[in-house]
């Protein structure tokens, strides 16, 4: 009973922003507009009309039961709860690289659970965390804790470590050889490894597997040259295997071969996709399987290098990324919303929505590609990003139209995760 009665305490404690609605309890939230992103247009007013941790209806006006809550936003715009689906908890800036080195799994955890609240109160309902880099399943437990509503977070899909290759991207390669340096991702080096690996992964709880198909990049006579790590069959071995157990593979894959190789494989997600060839995207349109473009991270590092000289190749990376990207967008690639924040500062990574508008989408096209392809790469299609009764309750507000100015992205007045309010103007937090 004591035990019970401090959950209670923590629980309070915990929720930020306005009280939480009881049990069974309605809740109508009014605005001025609201974004129908699958129609493509606001609708107003807007009125959702929220019970327990589902949308019940939703419109210009919706009938509510007797002594339902009313949270009145005013002049603000509704949407869905905003989607990043390539994350780190586990990283913070400045130390990406020494993390498993100087900083203990604990020590780490506590982190990732700050910056899970961080991304939440920003208006990242639902993430897709893309390895813990050398945290190993830490983040199962992390999803859990915020699932079981002992921690403000984001509803997550997690993959535990990445995998690698012995000698590969992630492998700590760069330290004494004596001082075994452990490697930030899980070794495999062949099929029946990914295998054993993903069995393992599994066993501790990861929601798919990350493979990294790609690196160190290099620009070198203005084109992008990065070594691959597994062939189109080894990555076919890795997605079946993830299809026996019911999830899937997604992977860092920078440029060719590799990135045709994961096509190739049918891989869910194609991330950080710095150089497709036409027959890359050939294939990615067939299949239907999104590039994450993760522009963000790629600008941070222009300007947030260790050194003069990594921050001049990582602008000549990004200007590389950027030229590419809007050629991807005129090919008609598939995309998903995905920051890759973690180096960079948690909770600042709706600068992703500002890069895709600025290098060549539209708005509302960047919208659709973050909550509807997000949702459905998270695997949440018919239950998140949308506003339509039977899904969670995950609705965030904005001061302005984000079909008109994406940047209001950045500045979330309001935040509703499966019904909770976690973040409203009038507490401010
Ligand atoms: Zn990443």
């Amino acid at each position: 009973m004591r035990i019970s009665l401090s959950l209670t305490t923590v629980l309070g404690a915990l929720a930020v922003g306005a009280a939480m609605p009881a049990s069974a309890d309605s809740t109508v939230i009014k605005a001025a507009h609201y974004l129908d992103v699958r129609a493509g247009r606001t609708i107003s007013p807007a009125e959702i009309l929220v019970t327990d941790d589902r949308i019940v209806a939703v419109g210009s006006h919706v009938v509510a039961p007797r002594g339902a809550r009313v949270v009145d936003l005013g002049a603000r715009t509704l949407l869905p709860g905003l989607i990043d689906a390539h994350v780190h908890l586990f990283l913070h800036p400045g130390a990406e690289d020494l993390q498993t080195v100087q900083e203990s799994v604990p020590a780490r955890t506590i982190l990732a659970l700050s910056a899970a609240r961080e991304d939440l109160l920003a208006g990242f309902t639902a993430e897709r965390d893309m390895g813990t880099e050398g945290a190993h399943s830490a983040d199962s437990a992390v999803r859990d804790a915020i699932d079981r509503g002992l921690y403000p977070g984001p509803r997550l899909r997690v993959s535990g470590n990445a995998i690698d290759i012995l000698g590969g991207h992630e492998d700590a390669i760069a330290f004494n050889p004596a001082a075994h340096v452990a490697s930030n991702a899980d070794y495999a080096n062949d099929a029946a490894d990914l295998v054993r690996v993903m069995r393992a992964q599994h066993k501790e709880g990861s929601d798919f597997a990350k493979i990294y198909e790609t690196g160190p990049d290099e620009i070198r006579d203005g084109d992008l040259h990065t070594p691959f790590q597994y062939t189109a069959a080894q990555l076919r071995a890795a997605v079946e295997e993830a299809a026996r157990l019911g999830t899937v593979v997604a992977v860092h894959a920078t440029g060719e071969p590799g990135t045709h190789y994961a096509a190739e494989a049918g891989v869910a997600s194609i991330d950080h996709a710095l150089q497709l060839s036409d027959a890359t995207i050939a294939l990615m349109r067939q299949k239907h399987i999104p590039a994450v473009p993760t522009l963000a991270w790629y600008e941070f590092f222009t300007t947030h290098s260790p050194t003069a000289a990594e921050n001049a190749a990582a602008t000549r990376i990004y200007e590389y990324k950027v030229r590419e990207f809007t050629r991807q967008v005129r090919a008609g690639v598939p995309f998903a919303v995905g920051s890759d924040v973690g180096p960079f500062p948690h909770g600042t990574q709706a600068r992703e929505f500002e890069l895709m508008v600025k290098y060549g989408m539209t708005p509302l096209a960047v919208l659709r590609a973050d909550l509807l392809e997000g949702a459905r790469l998270l695997g949440w299609g018919d239950s998140i990003g949308q506003l339509e009764p039977g899904f969670y309750a995950d609705v965030i507000a904005v001061d302005e139209n984000p079909l008109e100015r994406i940047e209001t992205l950045r500045h979330v007045a309001f935040v509703m995760k499966g019904g909770v309010i976690v973040k409203s103007p009038a507490t401010g937090s």
